[in-house]
């Protein structure tokens, strides 16, 4: 980490600065012309508490301030194993209806995605929503009826946590999905971190890509491993899709980042038309799968139906999936 003094600023400050910085236990080099190098595991230091000194022009970091998700920390891949399923390995698609309705609902949907090919069926029970009057899911018997669609399908099972306080709730669930609207609730993550579960983070709508890592390291820093990362479109000024999906990020945190990456398509554009499309985008940019809302009957679904693909687009998804998972795995 570099850090550049004002002008003028005298010998004696560098002075206390450098035995402060020390005294946190990093090494400081003092480079001259008002430049100091404070060097040793820099991820621990915040650029904000060096700011706060009066004299200090810029903090430029050398490394990142993440450190346990990143690509230098673990050079291979992390492949995540649920059920039989192999994140980060094999081509993953996640796929069921964005709330479950009734037991009959999502034992229907999510029978129809296995066939269509989906390897793991997603289903909201607990949903944050925008607005307080939508509909805010089944709660705990949603989670219940998801059990039962896994039971008869064999697949293992995603849906969203909300609150640290449900955990017991999710005893049979196999992954915990934190929503974009949760992405920094630290408290969640920290909770998360300490479960032995695996994660599906899903970024922010507002958040870069940094913060999306950083909020990853929450979970890894309190020992969770298995977290995989989601990209769902973020918002930008385009009015004509829901958000836009960020295929760079996608391809970039293939670089930066050991975890799986996943996206979301659905989320991303908002309408069925685009999903096809937009998986396929993905997985070439480098996911290792998708996550993706699947219902019988769109029409009628209590939330996210335009964006829902029926049965039969999910199998066209998945066939042109696997023909490009072929060239970029
Ligand atoms: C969802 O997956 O149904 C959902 C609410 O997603 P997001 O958090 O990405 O909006
Ligand atoms: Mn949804």
């Amino acid at each position: 980490m570099i850090v550049v003094f004002k002008k003028d600023t005298d010998a004696a400050y560098i002075g206390s600065f450098e035995k402060y910085i020390k005294s946190l236990g990093f090494d400081v080099c003092v480079l001259g012309g008002n430049t100091a190098e404070i060097k040793g595991d820099t991820a621990l230091l915040d650029t904000e508490k060096i700011k706060s000194f009066g004299m200090v022009e810029s903090v430029t970091r050398l490394s990142s301030p993440y450190k346990k998700v990143s690509r230098e920390y673990r050079k291979e891949d992390t492949v995540i194993k649920v059920g039989d399923v192999l994140i980060g390995k094999d081509l993953t698609v996640m796929a069921g209806p964005c709330s479950v309705e009734s037991e009959k609902q999502i034992i229907e949907i999510a029978s129809a995605a296995k066939k269509a090919g989906a390897s793991v069926i997603r289903g909201g029970a607990f949903k944050p929503r925008t607005s307080p009057y939508s509909f805010q899911g089944l709660g705990k018997d949603g989670i219940k009826y998801l059990v039962k669609a896994k039971q008869e399908t064999g697949l293992p099972v995603v849906s969203e946590i909300i609150s640290k306080d449900y955990l017991d709730e999710y005893a049979d669930i196999d992954i915990l999905q934190v929503g974009a609207r949760n992405m920094q609730n630290y408290d969640l993550l920290k909770a998360l971190g300490k479960t032995d579960k695996p994660v599906l983070l899903k970024r922010g709508m507002g958040a870069s890509i940094e913060e999306l890592l950083m909020s990853a390291e929450y979970i890894l820093s309190e020992g969770n491993g298995k977290v995989i990362l989601c990209e769902r479109g973020i918002k930008t000024f385009e009015t004509m899709t829901r958000n836009t999906l960020d295929v760079s990020a996608v391809a970039l945190l293939k670089k930066l980042t050991h975890l799986p990456v996943v996206a979301d398509p659905s989320h991303a554009c908002g309408m069925s038309s685009l999903v096809k499309p937009l998986s396929l985008a993905a997985v070439s940019a480098g996911a290792s799968g998708i996550m993706l809302e699947v219902h019988t009957n769109p029409e009628y679904a209590f939330s996210d139906g335009a964006q829902a693909v029926k049965p039969e687009e999910l199998k066209e998804i998945t066939d042109a999936l696997k023909n490009i998972w072929q060239f970029v795995k």
